[in-house]
């Protein structure tokens, strides 16, 4: 029954985002991209603002003495605008004349949207883990296309987008194909795509609440804020984003609790 109504709220949904001519525009993947991201970004950029009036917020930081600046957000931001004016629009302006928007009358049902969601995770989780572990053993790709999304050893919502060039192609390039490769719903597409983005996010935001997602997700298997907070601290540990696995396979897993924290102000690498 309840899987019943899920479904039906999801062909509800699909009616409704098959209507808007937005979606058949070329403007819509840079617009949803930059919608999403920043509406991810919203709730932990107000979190850093109220940061200096409430103790409570304080306490759920998990490098509790960096603080976020105006300039250090707006370097940020300056960087993401940049990156979808220049590269992410015209690359999905091509996109879009290749591969025009498939728009089937049936939304997917519930289970199958999940199961795709999972998979297109999993997947993007093991293709960026053998990404980053090569940008960061090979010294040369270390320093001409990863430094960049080093440069704050304590991360903020918005250093999630804050990479060159080259590792922002690559990361669209797995989002993007993953979905096609697993022969999603163009639904299954977008949800895969919001929560790739809460996720990253998430992992960057440097705050650990107790329904954080690796706290939710058990036996370990679940890395999140904690866990990439500590690869920008210690940048040797911890490459996957999401998962633990292949961490653990690789014996580069290291916990939160197992390292001291380090104290003093947010450090910048140059
Ligand atoms: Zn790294
Ligand atoms: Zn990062």
């Amino acid at each position: 029954m309840a899987h019943s109504v899920s479904t039906e709220a999801l062909q509800i949904l699909w009616d409704w985002l098959r209507q808007q001519s937005l979606l058949r525009s070329p403007f819509f993947p840079v617009l949803f991209s930059l919608t999403v991201y920043l509406s991810c970004c919203l709730p932990y950029i107000c979190l850093d603002l109220l940061y200096y009036r409430l103790t409570l917020v304080r306490r759920f930081k998990i490098q509790p003495q960096s603080k976020v600046t105006w300039a250090m957000a707006w370097k940020c931001l300056r960087k993401i605008l940049h990156n979808h004016v220049c590269f992410i629009f015209p690359l999905s302006v091509v996109h879009w004349y290749f591969r025009p928007v498939f728009s089937p009358l049936l939304a997917p049902r519930m289970f199958t949207v999940l199961r795709d969601v999972l998979a297109c995770l999993l997947l993007f989780d093991m293709q960026y883990f053998f990404w980053h572990l090569l940008h960061h053993k090979v010294s040369w790709l270390y320093h001409f296309f990863h430094k960049e999304h080093h440069f704050y050893t304590a991360s903020f919502s918005l250093t999630t987008e804050h990479t060159g060039v080259w590792e922002m192609l690559s990361l669209s390039v797995f989002t993007t194909l993953n979905p096609v490769l697993l022969d999603c719903h163009p639904l299954t597409e977008m949800l895969f795509y919001i929560t790739n983005m809460y996720l990253s996010v998430e992992a960057h935001s440097g705050y650990e609440f107790p329904w954080s997602p690796h706290r939710l997700v058990p036996f370990g298997l679940y890395g999140g804020a904690r866990h990439h907070d500590l690869h920008h601290l210690k940048f040797k540990v911890n490459y996957a984003p999401y998962f633990t696995h292949w961490d653990r396979f690789l014996g580069t897993l290291r916990r939160g609790e197992d390292t001291q924290r380090k104290s003093g102000k947010i450090s910048e690498r140059s």
